[in-house]
């Protein structure tokens, strides 16, 4: 089977996102661009995760036309693709609803710095794309050209997209920001709340790229 091992590891972490509650019902996608063939890997449309099997997993091109597979692919397929095309360092993305960061998508707000690992792990706010429909080109452009060179955008009224040079690390940004997203908003409640400065946030981004975790 064409790239079985990246398509078991794009279940994989569908379901992680599953048990961590990154996603209601199928509301989210998740892909893979292998470096060899440089062909998206990314999950079916609306398929219960826990019934998927690798053959479910799509292949595409980063056009979004498939190579290989017989379901339906995400409706957000253009969507990955273009944060691909516009992004040569990024090799594995995930696309979620997750609840907290949702709610400052839904009011257009950036989710600031406060939480020291979303400095680290992202660099700086978590800036919100402008709204489009899901599922159309008009989103996968938007939001391509939003995210820049973030590891992670909002989507307004809808969500959240973060990327990575692996589905790992891409899957990790995920966590950080629904978790930066639900500390800020209870800080808020609490009043008072600390900014860390752009300058801290650079050094945090550093510090974690280049020492954090087993190297
Ligand atoms: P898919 O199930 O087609 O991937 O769509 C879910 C989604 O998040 C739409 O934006
Ligand atoms: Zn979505």
């Amino acid at each position: 089977m064409l790239l079985q091992a990246q398509r078991q590891k794009v279940i994989e972490i569908a379901l992680k996102a599953q048990r961590d509650k990154l996603i209601p019902l199928t509301m989210g996608n998740f892909s893979i661009r292998d470096k060899d063939t440089g062909y998206v890997c990314i999950t079916p449309s609306g398929m219960e995760y826990s019934l998927l099997q690798p053959a479910d997993i799509v292949i595409v091109d980063l056009y979004g036309t498939i190579i290989d597979g017989n379901r339906k692919p995400s409706i957000e397929t253009q969507l990955h693709c273009r944060t691909y095309a516009k992004r040569a360092d990024v090799f594995g993305i995930c696309h979620t609803h997750s609840p907290y960061a949702t709610a400052w998508a839904c009011c257009g707000k950036e989710i600031p710095v406060i939480v020291a690992e979303l400095a680290g792990m992202i660099g700086g706010p978590v800036k919100c794309a402008p709204y489009a429909p899901m599922g159309t080109i008009e989103l996968a452009n938007i939001v391509a050209e939003h995210i820049g060179s973030q590891n992670a955008v909002l989507l307004e009224n809808h969500g959240m997209l973060a990327v990575g040079e692996n589905i790992d690390q891409a899957y990790a940004n995920a966590v950080v920001v629904e978790e930066g997203a639900k500390v800020t908003l209870y800080a808020v409640q609490i009043g008072g709340m600390k900014t860390i400065t752009d300058q801290e946030c650079k050094n945090l981004k550093k510090q974690t790229m280049e020492s954090y975790g087993q190297k």
